[in-house]
């Protein structure tokens, strides 16, 4: 048997399956021990065992073809060594980006790529070193005589079969893929998903396909071609309501990024117990303007979706999400530089994940913002992080003393993350609420994460107020997009008096409410019933800003306007209206009074209208796809704003920048601390997290409760 094998590998035949089975058996351990796939269900680990074979055999085959030994066993070692190297330097990426490479950062064209170097060696571990065991081994078999190059020329026709056989294993790999997770390769909007179903070799091919087809897209634009689009924003321009124009002028503007954010968590009690007692109280409050019909209108992309469309007032891509896609090199016009040319803001991200995540490090510099405090700007250390990042109140009770160093007025956006699935928050944050009992757990668990996210904010709250930022600031709230998926939803309405048994798209299409909301000492705020959604937030913030919008190609319109667009279209073509709910591809509309379904044949002349309405909402996104897209704002400069250009911005060093800044302005300078007398106003903020030392009794009587 063991002769057998011997006299098998000794064949240039089973020299490639020895390879083969290296490479793959390698490969396997990396995908459970060095990246994190989330493979759930047992059909994806399988596929995600076999997906190293089908490709290994078709490269390696390829050296068949060669008649010569010596030269086609270099040639198949060389093809082994090319997978060894893609593979390693994947784990090293993924170490620090928890991502794959990119076909841009590996050919250098992007900026990512640079600056890569040093803190690339920083993450090797001793550990990989058994990574180069299969080496070794290759060697002593050699030089023990144990493996022998084969003579023999190897039969042209039994080469065809094995790049043959490797491709039907490849062919098989991907049905079996598609039939998991249908249009796999059409609709990507996380890399992993191919890794995991395809495997390291194919993701490089195709995103190397995706850039060069992205490339050449761009490659055949003109300037002329924006002209339609000026056109058509020009024609939909909403002119800004007089009395809310320029009333948050020069002050500062924070934005709250709320997580996985249904509106419906809003007023909602559960046991008793309000689930969001603080953002109820802004909520209700007459100095926020609230709005009780504002949509998420994100797509694949979630949560870059909603950045995209608050930044740039522009939607997120048809698929996949623009931050990965298109903006790490398209050109902008965001709000971080029009508010700094307009009107002197500067401006910051604070988020508790790591900068590469969704190649925000990159992507913000080409929008303008001065500063980004990622993660490795707070304490990281495990117990102060979930899997998205620091908890909401570590990550803005730690921002404080870079957000006082922001010269005001500043434009600072906080992105929180403790609400987002799979909402795992430990007892020990937990100030005892007590969650509801629906049969779903992540429905359950919701509640928990959403409440301390409200707790969080209320301390975050109190701290503007008691270091007097409250005053000139303008605060601004907005759900992201949905947490629960449309089959957990039923579970949440069961609580809110909706009858989970007769559960309707139109339910579903509720289910996308997003809170949004306006906070300012002196508004004349109130509850209001308009329509909108993300896309409209941009220009309603600049006219508040007293910042004219006309030259802007933003394709959403001011909420406050009385032109404003009430129609509310969505990515997957659905749109709602102030009376009518229309799920296009099912064919079918609701009154949004009642939640009846409407038969059309009985009503044409809705039906005509609900065309017209169709091929608006089809216009509206057509115009923000080709925009994106071709990259056409290169051609385009509105008068009075100057192109960003991104090598100026730099997210090294922050801190000592913002005391230069500080000292080169002297008096002059607007920080909170330097207007604090030159005294820090950190202690000013109340947090009760127990992740932090001055509360860590209560972390230590919670565990010795849970240990009775
Ligand atoms: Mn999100």
């Amino acid at each position: 048997m063991l002769y057998k094998l011997k006299s098998m590998m000794n064949t240039r035949l089973g020299f490639l399956l020895l390879l083969v089975f290296l490479i793959w058996i390698k490969t396997v351990i990396v995908y459970y021990t060095d990246f994190s796939l989330g493979l759930t269900d047992p059909f994806q680990h399988f596929i995600a065992i076999i997906n190293p074979i089908g490709f290994a055999i078709v490269l390696f085959s390829l050296s068949l073809f060669i008649n010569k030994a010596k030269p086609s066993y270099i040639t198949m070692l060389a093809f082994y060594l090319i997978l060894n190297l893609l593979l390693y330097a994947n784990i090293l990426y993924f170490r620090e980006f928890t991502n794959f490479i990119p076909f841009t950062t590996m050919t250098g064209v992007s900026t990512v790529s640079k600056g890569l170097g040093a803190s690339t060696l920083a993450v090797m571990e001793p550990r990989d070193l058994l990574y180069l065991l299969d080496f070794v081994l290759l060697v002593i078999l050699f030089s023990i005589k144990q493996l022998r190059i084969d003579p023999r020329p190897f039969n042209k026709l039994n080469a065809v079969a094995t790049t043959l056989a490797g491709a039907a294993f490849f062919s098989l790999n991907m049905m079996l893929a598609e039939s998991n997770r249908p249009q796999l390769l059409g609709h990507t909007f996380d890399q992993t998903y191919v890794v995991k179903y395809l495997g390291i070799p194919t993701f490089t091919i195709y995103d190397a396909i995706q850039t060069a087809h992205s490339d050449q897209v761009k490659s055949t634009a003109n300037g002329t071609d924006i002209d339609p689009d000026l056109k058509y924003v020009h024609d939909h321009y909403a002119k800004p309501n007089p009395k809310y124009f320029g009333i948050a002028k020069k002050k500062n503007i924070i934005i709250i990024h709320l997580e996985s954010f249904h509106q419906f968590l809003l007023n909602m009690k559960i046991n008793d117990q309000e689930v969001t007692p603080f953002l109820n109280s802004l909520y209700n409050s007459n100095e926020t303007l609230s709005y009780d019909n504002f949509y998420n209108q994100v797509g694949s992309g979630k949560t870059i979706d909603a950045e995209t469309m608050l930044e740039t007032g522009l939607f997120g891509l048809p698929t996949g999400n623009y931050f990965n896609h298109q903006g790490t090199t398209n050109t902008a016009q965001a709000a971080p530089a029009i508010l700094n040319q307009d009107q002197g803001y500067t401006s910051a991200v604070f988020h508790g994940n790591v900068g590469s995540f969704y190649s925000r490090d990159t992507v913000y510099k080409n929008l303008g913002y001065d500063y980004f405090f990622d993660q490795q700007y707070f304490d990281a250390a495990e117990k102060n992080t979930m899997t998205f990042g620091l908890k909401d109140k570590l990550m803005l009770s730690e921002s404080a003393k870079y957000l006082e160093q922001l010269q005001q007025p500043f434009y600072a956006k906080f992105i929180t993350v403790t609400n987002h699935y799979s909402f795992d928050l430990p007892d020990y944050d937990s100030d005892g609420f007590v969650t509801s009992d629906t049969p779903n757990q992540t429905v359950n668990k919701y509640f928990e994460t959403a409440h301390y996210l409200d707790s969080a904010l209320e301390e975050f709250f109190n701290y503007l107020k008691q270091s007097g930022l409250y005053n000139n600031s303008m605060i601004v709230l907005y759900g992201d997009h949905y947490g629960l998926t449309p089959d957990q939803t039923p579970y949440a309405g069961s609580l809110l008096g909706y009858d989970q048994n007769n559960w309707s798209d139109f339910d579903d299409a509720q289910m996308q409410k997003v809170p949004f909301m306006i906070h300012m000492k002196g508004l004349k705020g109130g509850i209001s019933h308009k329509y909108g959604g993300e896309i409209d937030v941009l220009t309603t913030l600049l006219h508040l800003a007293g910042i004219n919008t006309q030259n802007y190609l933003q394709v959403g319109t001011d909420l406050l306007s009385d032109q404003h667009n009430q129609i509310v279209p969505f990515r997957n073509g659905n749109f709602i209206t102030p009376k009518y709910t229309v799920i296009k591809n099912k064919d079918k509309v609701y009154l949004n009074k009642t939640g009846e379904e409407i038969d059309l044949a009985l009503n044409p002349e809705l039906k005509n209208k609900i065309s017209k309405w169709n091929q608006q909402v089809k216009a509206k996104f057509k115009v923000s796809d080709k925009i994106n897209r071709l990259n056409l704002l290169r051609f385009y400069t509105p008068a009075g704003f100057k192109p960003v250009d991104p090598s100026q911005y730099s997210y090294q060093n922050q801190i000592e920048r913002l005391d230069k800044i500080r000292n080169d302005l002297g008096n002059s300078s607007t920080s909170l601390y330097s207007k604090n007398d030159d005294k820090s106003t950190t202690s000013m903020y109340k947090t009760d997290a127990p992740e932090l030392k001055d509360n860590r009794d209560a972390i230590d009587n919670l565990h010795s409760v849970e240990n009775q």
